[in-house]
């Protein structure tokens, strides 16, 4: 048993007063509507017999802090005393990442100032042998502070990953004494309600929000390919302008995309747990070593600009590891390595090896569409189509029928691409953080 100071919770005591978050207003001199306590009200639309159940929660202060790790400028910290993950507001850049890594929605991101704000576990009041603001002044006696076993079954609302998030549940048997639902014989079957219910509050993550890093790493997979295909055929041709322009752009757009942009140079300092700094840092390796390799003819440079692009990729993959996602495959389409591979193919003029990835990435797509449209607007069902067209079907169309592949190689790149585009750009719909909200979902038990 792994036991340490923390939050108890009780959802048979909490009437959902919010009195914990206004004292944290009060404690810390936060500024609504950011609150960095938040108490959730299950089935908010109050269906009957469904139960109707509230939820205070903050930073858990977890002993293997997701947050921590993921922060590519090592913005967060430990107190070694009090067990309190702290964050820095000097160090933060406004990436964003952290919130993605918390599947607490504990890191609030405020808009006015660039920068992520959240729960510090009111590590002056424990310092001085107090507990912290919103503990003591919750009426009910719903939350407390005291000993917790981090090592407990996770009770409802708290997340299964392993963590060892500082809170304990109680009172979760509330739960059991709520009669299941048959949401036929209440007439809300096929309502919007009900349609709420099932598919969960919706992703801060989404393809509008995320376009600069679809578009990032999309130019970045293009640029590896295109690149890798000089080791195999020296015919390919890499105008430098275009290469510095399309560089130059994605790293631009990056850049615009953090909160703080002047901070940009503190994105590579946790090199040590996050996939983000990693990412950033083999990015301006690939575009070191390629801009070498360019300008000197040098095969050597070539075959590092190489690895050093497929480490880029790697990271850039592993960068979106920490978060949840809709669809079940391993791998999914708009795969930044399978990418590369794709245009690696077409520029080194490999059709088949061409070929066989675009059907295997449009399998994929269909395997991730398949699974995620069904909570989609008609819109995305011809946005996917589109998509399946210029990525699969007028591709194989030129290829199998096209007697001389090259007179046709630009209509086949300009297709190529669009489909590509937009499979990156769906991608960001389909991944969803984890929240404390989700579990809403399992309230819902429908009868046959
Ligand atoms: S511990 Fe302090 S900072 Fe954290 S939610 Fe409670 S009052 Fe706010
Ligand atoms: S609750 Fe979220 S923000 Fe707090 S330590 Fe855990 S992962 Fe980090
Ligand atoms: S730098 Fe990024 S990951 Fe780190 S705290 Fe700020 S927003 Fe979160």
């Amino acid at each position: 048993m792994d036991s340490c100071n923390g939050f108890i919770f009780d959802y048979s005591k909490c009437v959902g007063c919010h009195a914990c978050l206004v004292a944290c207003y009060n404690e810390n001199q936060t500024v609504p509507p950011i609150s960095w306590r938040t108490v959730n009200h299950f089935n908010k639309e109050k269906l009957p017999l469904l139960g109707f159940i509230h939820q205070s929660i903050a930073c858990n202060h977890c002993i293997e802090a997701p947050c921590l790790k993921s922060c590519p400028s090592g913005a967060y910290s430990k107190d070694t005393i009090t067990g309190a993950i702290i964050h820095d507001a000097d160090k933060c850049i406004g990436c964003k990442y952290c919130t993605w890594a918390c599947p607490f929605d504990a890191p609030k991101y405020n808009e006015a100032k660039g920068i992520i704000e959240k729960c510090n576990f009111c590590n002056s009041r424990l310092k001085e042998g107090k507990e912290p603001a919103c503990t003591t002044n919750c009426p009910t006696g719903a939350l407390s502070f005291g000993r917790v076993d981090t090592d407990k079954p996770k009770g409802f609302g708290i997340s299964k990953k392993p963590i060892s998030p500082r809170i304990n549940t109680i009172g979760d048997e509330v739960l059991q004494n709520i009669p299941s639902q048959n949401l036929v014989a209440t007439g809300t079957e096929g309502s919007d309600v009900t349609q709420f219910l099932r598919n969960g509050i919706p992703s801060p993550i989404n393809a509008k929000s995320e376009w600069p890093l679809a578009l990032f790493s999309f130019i970045g997979s293009i640029m590896v390919g295109w690149f890798w295909s000089g080791i195999v055929d020296k015919s390919v041709e890499f105008p430098l302008w275009v290469f510095i322009l399309l560089g130059s752009v994605s790293a631009l757009i990056s850049v615009l995309h953090l909160g703080k942009p002047l901070k940009a140079y503190l994105s590579i300092v946790n090199i040590r747990t996050s996939w983000l700094a990693r990412e950033i840092l083999s990015m301006g390796l690939f575009a070191a070593t390629a801009f070498a390799a360019l300008i000197t003819n040098s095969f050597p440079l070539l075959i590092i600009g190489s690895i050093a692009g497929l480490l880029f990729l790697i990271c850039i993959e592993m960068v979106y590891s920490v978060v949840g996602k809709r669809y079940k495959t391993h791998i999914h389409s708009a795969n930044t390595i399978l990418t590369a591979s794709a245009f690696f193919a077409f520029f080194a003029n490999y059709y088949d090896l061409l070929l066989l990835i675009l059907v295997i990435k449009s399998a994929l797509f269909i395997a991730r569409t398949a699974i995620v449209e069904l909570q989609q607007v008609p819109l995305n069902t011809l946005v996917s189509f589109i998509r399946l067209l210029l990525g699969f079907v007028l591709p194989i169309g030129i290829i199998a029928f096209s007697p001389e592949i090259n007179y046709t190689n630009q209509l086949l790149i300009l297709f190529i691409l669009i489909a590509e585009l937009i499979d990156r750009i769906l991608y960001y719909n389909d991944i969803e953080p984890e929240r404390p909200m989700h579990f809403e979902r399992e309230l819902v038990v429908k009868k046959d």
